[in-house]
């Protein structure tokens, strides 16, 4: 355990170094931290504690048997880019425009977690089918679609005392053509919007939108659309986000245009 003067959150009076899952419960007034660049950044009133789960040293990517990958909460943002198991792991990395200081102690789980629209993991992880690996206080595992993990800004659905253990990947997303584009405000802000596609080999073809939504959406087509089809869906969706970072308008005229240049980019390659 670490004392309270390491850290300068002022309230937080110790930080627990968790080795073991029957170690990794919540106390009133604890937190679940992953790097902690987001929870060291602002008060947190109400957290006394927190446990730190890179203690638990679970191994940043391992395999999956189709050839897909788990990633664990705690993989860096910087592990992620240089494992560089898909070409867009490091474009989304970069995506978070922190210096490598952010980049080497923020984590995949952490990104997903605080549930920004803007967290460029979650944009990777849902272009890509990932599914949340949660493990509950009782000891039970439980899976869900990253869509629909990430419910809103700063909303997830995680039960009282459940955490992210992982992000599996499977093997068939990560073999897929895919792409990306995002945007922000100004040079250095924000992801205001920010689109993946796919096209998979068995001729589904996948748009995932966030940023520029509250949370991510998932257009799935049979076959490449046509540009009319696409606009159509886009057309239906009716969680636009606005804040500082970009207005309603400005961010699905600018999801429509990616999303098309997206399906003619694939589209020609499929
Ligand atoms: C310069 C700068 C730029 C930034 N830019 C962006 C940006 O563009 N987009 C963006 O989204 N964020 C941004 N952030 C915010 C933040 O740093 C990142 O979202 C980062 O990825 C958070 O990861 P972390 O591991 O440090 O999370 P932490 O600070 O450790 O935790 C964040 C939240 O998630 C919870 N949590 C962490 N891990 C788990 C887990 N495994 N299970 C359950 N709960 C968990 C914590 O309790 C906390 O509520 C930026 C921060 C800085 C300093």
């Amino acid at each position: 355990m670490r004392l309270a003067r390491d850290v300068d959150l002022i309230d937080i009076e110790h930080v627990r170094l968790p080795h073991s899952r029957d170690e990794l419960w919540l106390e009133p007034g604890e937190a679940f931290m992953g790097g902690g660049t987001a929870l060291y950044s602002e008060p947190r009133p109400g957290i006394r504690g927190l446990v730190d789960l890179t203690a638990m040293g679970w191994p940043p990517i391992e395999e999956l048997p189709d050839g897909g990958i788990r990633i664990a909460a705690t993989c860096t943002l910087e592990q992620l880019a240089e494992a560089d198991s898909h070409p867009l792991f490091r474009p989304c990395v970069d995506a978070l425009f922190g210096s490598w200081k952010i980049h080497r102690v923020a984590t995949v789980g952490g990104n997903i977690c605080l549930a920004l629209p803007a967290g460029p993991m979650t944009s990777l992880t849902s272009g890509l089918d990932g599914t949340a690996v949660i493990w509950a206080p009782d000891g039970r595992d439980r899976r869900t679609p990253i869509i629909g993990f990430v419910r809103g800004p700063q909303e997830i659905s995680l039960a009282p005392g459940e955490l992210l253990r992982a992000i599996e990947l499977p093997g068939s997303a990560l073999r897929s053509p895919s792409a990306m584009r995002r945007t922000s405000l100004t040079p250095m802000g924000r992801s205001a919007v920010f689109v993946v596609a796919r096209a998979d080999p068995g001729g589904d073809f996948a748009v995932t939108i966030t940023a520029s939504t509250t949370c991510p959406v998932r257009l799935g087509f049979t076959g490449v659309p046509t540009a009319a089809e696409l606009t159509k869906a886009i057309d239906g969706i009716d969680v636009w986000y606005a804040d500082p970072h970009g207005s309603i308008d400005w961010r699905a005229d600018l999801t429509k245009r990616f999303a098309e240049e997206l399906r003619v980019e694939l589209g020609e390659a499929a």
